[in-house]
């Protein structure tokens, strides 16, 4: 299975991604945590990204598209994949179509009142990147992941003004792709979040009957 899943920042792709991966055995490609952990290294794709990513504008196309292939071609032949946080723009959807095919598309749909909750509570572990929040995910130990004893921290893209910034950066540039998806007659999974206490696991485990349904779990 190759899925792309698709939703505002704050929508929880990283968090039902991870949770796919370790039961359906496919790799998972983040584009937010790529950049993270090379902002963290220093490396010189950190220092070229790292103004659009704290900012909340979308990295270049170009960079995007390069980063995107180094790690695909890391995908073992015949295993599937989940694309998170990418493709945002239709520039690097219509590069993707040379390259794989998409079975089937994820898409969160979260009214905006809960990503804001959800965002600005949000806790990330340095170590593995796990997800936390402090009101509604909490790790065990203040402080520490849960996995690996990591310390959690705020991602500095998790500010007030720049939530609002990728907020509109996703209705402007990433939320038209919808149609292009549903114009290519790729099949859509949708999931409605409605409260802010539904846990991951009953959205992860619908996604999944769902694939089953569609052959691809
Ligand atoms: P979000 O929680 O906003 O969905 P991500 O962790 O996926 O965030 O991405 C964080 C930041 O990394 C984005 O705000 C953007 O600056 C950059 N980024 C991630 N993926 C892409 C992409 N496909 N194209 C351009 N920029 C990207
Ligand atoms: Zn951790």
């Amino acid at each position: 299975m190759n899925a792309i899943i698709f939703g505002a920042p704050g929508s929880g792709k990283g968090t039902y991604a991870s949770r796919l991966k370790s039961k359906l055995g496919v790799d998972v490609i983040a584009m937010g945590d790529i950049f993270r952990e090379n902002l963290k290294e220093g490396t010189p794709l950190g220092k070229k990204v790292k103004g659009y990513v704290e900012k909340g504008l979308l990295v270049p196309d170009d960079i995007v598209i390069d980063v995107l292939k180094q790690h695909l071609n890391k995908v073992p032949k015949g295993k599937g994949f989940i694309l998170d946080g990418y493709p945002r723009t239709i520039e690097q959807a219509e590069t993707f179509e040379g390259i794989a095919k998409i079975d089937v598309i994820l898409l969160q749909m979260v009214p905006d009142w809960i990503i804001i909750e959800r965002l600005s509570s949000r806790r990330i572990c340095n170590n593995c990147g796990a997800v936390y929040n402090l009101r509604f995910l909490k790790p065990k130990v203040d402080g520490i992941c849960d996995k690996c004893g990591g310390s959690l921290y705020q991602r500095s893209d998790d500010t007030p003004e720049v939530i609002k910034r990728r907020l509109q950066v996703y209705q402007e540039q990433t939320s038209p792709l919808l149609q292009h998806y549903k114009e290519k007659k790729v099949p859509f999974i949708v999931s409605s979040i409605k409260g802010l206490d539904t846990p991951p696991e009953t959205v992860v485990e619908t996604m999944i009957k769902e694939l089953k349904k569609l052959n691809l779990a």
